[in-house]
């Protein structure tokens, strides 16, 4: 039985009054409603786990570096991560992979260090507007999960969420049916490669312009397991509906 989860990325926004937020969401919230994980900006890191330790709220990262450490200015390792007591780290996002050129190989050697430091990696897989225009999707997220997805992943060490890049904070959302058909599919990719007991134990979030007012529709497909959510995750106001609107375990 997978527990439903709702990760907020809070991407490049947010100061420390921001921090707030988590208070609010801390007070919506009840133990009978979906783990739910928030990724601030790396600045707010230690703070916001400081803030919710005990509420059951997790908190994560949004991208590691592969390596343990060295000159490697700018970047944070997964050990730094967990030092914080962030528990997830999202990787793969596709503002990562087109802004920062990162490719599946790199992603995957990320999710490696991201194990190694005990981390939770939510990995971020998707197709262009234009692979979705042309057939390909399933196509890209083969090559994807292929690429990025490490051997040894399990419920525990791993969470996939699939956002179709087109819908990242434009307002569009692929139809019920093309939810369905790419969690399906990703989920007998994961079957295939780590067996029916893992395969199935690794949640799947869906991702792209979830909001309040479509989130239980998109909640009714079997092998979505919750969402990643970008502008709706930064207010508490907007966030709990969402999160209340997945089935609770
Ligand atoms: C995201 O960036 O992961 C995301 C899903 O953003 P939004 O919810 O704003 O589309």
């Amino acid at each position: 039985m997978r527990r439903n989860l709702a990760a907020g990325n809070w991407k490049m926004n947010g100061t420390a009054a921001a921090l707030s937020e988590l208070d609010k969401l801390a007070t919506y919230l009840s133990p009978d409603d979906a783990e739910t994980v928030i990724c601030p900006p790396a600045h707010l890191l230690f703070s916001a786990c400081e803030k919710m330790r005990g509420t059951g709220i997790a908190i994560g990262a949004q991208d590691c570096h592969s390596a343990a450490s060295g000159a490697f200015t700018g970047d944070i390792s997964a050990a730094m991560i967990a030092e914080t007591g962030a528990t997830y780290v999202i990787l793969g996002h596709s503002e990562r992979r087109d802004a920062h050129a990162e490719t599946d190989s790199d992603v995957a050697q990320k999710v490696r260090a991201a194990w190694g430091a005990s981390l939770t990696a939510i990995l971020c897989i998707g197709e262009s507007g234009v692979d979705r225009e042309a057939g390909n999707a399933l196509d890209i997220i083969q090559k994807q999960l292929a690429g990025s997805v490490p051997e040894g992943a399990t419920g525990a060490n791993l969470v996939i969420a699939y956002e179709p890049i087109w819908a990242i904070g434009t307002g569009k959302v692929p139809t019920l049916a093309q939810i369905v058909e790419a969690h399906d599919f990703i989920r007998a990719h994961l079957i295939s490669r780590f067996g029916q007991t893992e395969g199935d134990a690794i949640r799947l979030l869906y991702g792209g312009s979830v909001k309040p007012d479509n989130a239980a529709e998109i909640f009714t497909a079997e092998n979505v397991d919750g969402a990643l959510v970008g502008g709706a995750s930064l207010k508490a106001d907007d966030f709990a509906p969402i999160i209340k609107a997945l089935p609770q375990a």
